[in-house]
């Protein structure tokens, strides 16, 4: 292991300036307007291993939202609160190959629930399930849950990002409404949305992503202290997610080339893990075709090819 970390240390620089080209290959996510005044150029990565050392390269001090990547985190608060059972009873457990805002398979089975919970349709139907007793709350609990796991209190909403996204953010209302009128989703739609856009729109660095991965990369515990966070079934379930569908319909494609679970955002994230050794985030918000960080991407390859940590 300190051979594998101070290889790291060694080529860490080197691997982050070869792949800084492909940010010209991506394009910075515009649909949100917000999002789009991020800079293409930019490439961070930050790795923590369990004993809490970490290595950082390139532009990892800039703040971006968590966007898609918060869905892992509400799945497993939403698993946590209602159980097992109650979540998978409203959305599936099946990959569906096309984009994440995509109503396409939504009529396809009776009854009408998303195909899984890392979707736009699956997520907003997972933050209706998150206990409290209106948005403000849920939203609350959220935040709370999402700092304890990136041991950092001063993580918090993105206004300007929530505001702009939930104001024009048709298509995401109108699943909602669909999802609403197949009695899927239990509380308003306006109300469920709110509490979507605002766990979207949490801000996080790269070594925040690090350190919520590390949660999931040591089976729910907090590495350095040893707190049981989440229980394992949770989180085995979460990183099951993030293979299967955590990187839009290009899941396939990552498993192939990098072989770990991730998870990745449209404001250029990526949160992946070793499991039992390595937490990391990456930030790179020039969007490949996929929607996945086109250098954030490739960094992975390198990385999983020269570190040989593909799981498969
Ligand atoms: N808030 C974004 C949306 O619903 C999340 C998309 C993403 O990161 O994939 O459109």
């Amino acid at each position: 292991i300190d051979h594998e970390f101070n290889r790291l240390r060694e080529k860490l620089p080197l691997w982050l300036q070869e792949n800084r080209r492909f940010c010209r290959d991506g394009k910075v996510a515009s649909y949100i307007p917000e999002l789009s005044k991020a800079s293409g150029n930019h490439l961070g990565i930050h790795i923590i291993d369990a004993s809490g050392r970490s290595l950082s390269a390139g532009d990892c001090g800039v703040a971006f939202t968590m966007q898609s990547i918060s869905k892992v985190f509400t799945l497993l608060l939403a698993l946590m609160d209602r159980g097992e059972e109650a979540v998978f009873d409203k959305v599936g457990m099946e990959p569906t190959g096309d984009q994440f805002n995509s109503m396409l398979k939504l009529e396809l089975v009776q009854p009408s629930i998303p195909f899984n919970p890392m979707i736009n349709a699956g997520a907003i139907v997972i933050s209706s399930l998150i206990n409290g007793s209106g948005p403000a709350e849920k939203s609350e609990r959220t935040l709370q849950f999402f700092r304890l796991l990136a041991g950092n209190n001063k993580l918090d909403f993105d206004n300007d990002v929530y505001r702009t996204e939930s104001a024009s953010a048709d298509l995401n209302r109108s699943m909602a409404y669909f999802l609403k009128d197949k009695g899927v989703l239990a509380c308003p739609v306006d109300e469920v949305l709110e509490v979507y856009f605002k766990h979207c729109s949490i801000n996080a660095t790269c070594s925040d992503l690090a350190r919520m991965a590390l949660v999931l990369a040591s089976g729910g515990r907090d590495p350095v202290t040893g707190a049981a966070l989440i229980p394992r079934r949770y989180v085995q379930i979460a990183k099951t997610f993030m293979i299967t569908c955590g990187m839009y319909n290009a899941s396939g494609q990552f498993a192939i080339q990098v072989g770990l679970p991730a998870k990745s955002g449209v404001a250029g994230g990526i949160l992946t893990l070793v499991p039992g050794k390595y937490g990391i985030g990456v930030f790179g918000p020039a969007l490949n075709p996929k929607g996945n960080s086109s250098a954030g991407v490739r960094l992975l390859e390198t990385l999983s090819k020269e570190m040989n940590w593909s799981l498969f």
